[in-house]
């Protein structure tokens, strides 16, 4: 038992990374944003890094039109009144859903609790995110049901590529 509790205290901590400020070229666009200060941040602090696209992982392509959430934000996806719509008009609403509850699961699976997410998409943004086609305050949908579950949720803008 002891020796239980030994092993566990000296498992690293996993934080949830969005995967585009990894480097990963998920976005609508194909692009990245990778995050060198992030990336450096974390290397600092010794904890396994696990990067997660919730957009990919719901079944989207890359690269894809970009979306953006109706009037009332992600709270209101997430409650089944709210939807996520491409610029053209295509309804992708259970795309960001199911790809923010596999979040989750991850977080879960892996005993997550922060997550460093990329402000300003409709998926992962903290402080801003994009309704109705502008960018206002507000969360992403799987940020906002990240929250939820009580992880803590930290905003990055993300390093120069495309954007
Ligand atoms: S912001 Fe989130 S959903 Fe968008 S590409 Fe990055 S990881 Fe994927």
């Amino acid at each position: 038992m002891l020796l239980g509790v030994e092993s566990e205290a000296r498992e690293r901590e996993t934080v949830l990374v969005s995967a585009c400020l990894l480097g990963r070229p998920c976005r609508y666009d194909g692009r990245s944003r990778p995050d060198e200060p992030l990336a450096r941040a974390l290397e600092a602090e010794g904890v396994a890094v696990l990067g997660f696209c919730p957009e990919e992982e719901g079944g989207l392509p890359t690269p894809r039109p970009p979306a953006s959430l109706t009037g009332e934000g992600a709270a209101a996806v997430l409650d089944g009144h709210g939807r996520v719509l491409t610029d053209g008009g295509a309804d992708v609403t259970a795309a960001f859903v199911a790809g923010a509850e596999a979040a989750l699961a991850a977080c879960r699976a892996h005993l997550v609790r922060r997550a460093f997410l990329k402000e300003r998409s409709p998926s992962c943004g903290v402080e801003t995110t994009h309704v109705a086609g502008a960018r206002v305050e507000g969360r992403g949908v799987t940020t906002e049901l990240l929250a939820r579950a009580g992880l803590c949720v930290e905003g990055v803008e993300g390093g120069s590529e495309g954007d």
